[in-house]
Parts: structure tokens; C-alpha cells; sequence
């Protein structure tokens, strides 16, 4: 269980609802799923906000890309640059 993001301070509670009910979402998966996890690139999330609902991450693409444009911001404040970025993960959210 990954403890740590660079996105959230708390990781014991849901980003949207506060809950402490939580499962840990990989804000780039799939083939960057690693890539996640090298930059602490994850947040908690309520069960039915991570998945299996309409409203969940997994389920709805502007609430994804959110988090997706949000880490690639972080990125590109520490990290490198918009190139970099394109490089490691395929493409810019931003
Ligand atoms: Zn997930």
C-alpha cells in the first residue's frame, strides 16, 4: 500500500468526500501505472468515487483528466519539462 503522494498531504482520507474509507487510485495507469508510483502520483479515494460508478475516476474522463492535468502540473514544477513529461508518459494533459 502506497503511503506517500506528492498530490495530497492526507492519504487516510477520500479527496472528495473526507471519508476514511479509502482505496489508493494511480493517478497515470495502465503502462504508467509505474510511472505512478515512481513520482508519488496517487490519491484516496472513497470506493464508489474510484471506481464502478458513473461519477468514479476510473468512469468519468473530466474528473480523471482533472488529476491527470494536476500531477503534470506538479510535474513540470519539479520534475522537468512539458517535453520530459510527453516523453515518460506518452502524452500532455495539459
Ligand atoms: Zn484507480
Amino acid at each position: 500500500m502506497i503511503k506517500k503522494s506528492v498530490l495530497v498531504d492526507d492519504m487516510e482520507h477520500c479527496v472528495v468526500t473526507g471519508s476514511s474509507r479509502v482505496e489508493i487510485h494511480h493517478v497515470f495507469n495502465g503502462p504508467c501505472r509505474k510511472l505512478s508510483e515512481k513520482y508519488h502520483f496517487v490519491i484516496p479515494l472513497r470506493p464508489d468515487w474510484h471506481n464502478m460508478q458513473p461519477y468514479s475516476i476510473h468512469m468519468d474522463q473530466k474528473f480523471d483528466e482533472s488529476w491527470k492535468q494536476y500531477a503534470q502540473a506538479y510535474y513540470e514544477e519539479h520534475i522537468g519539462t512539458r517535453e520530459d513529461f510527453r516523453r515518460e508518459f506518452g502524452k500532455s494533459y495539459l
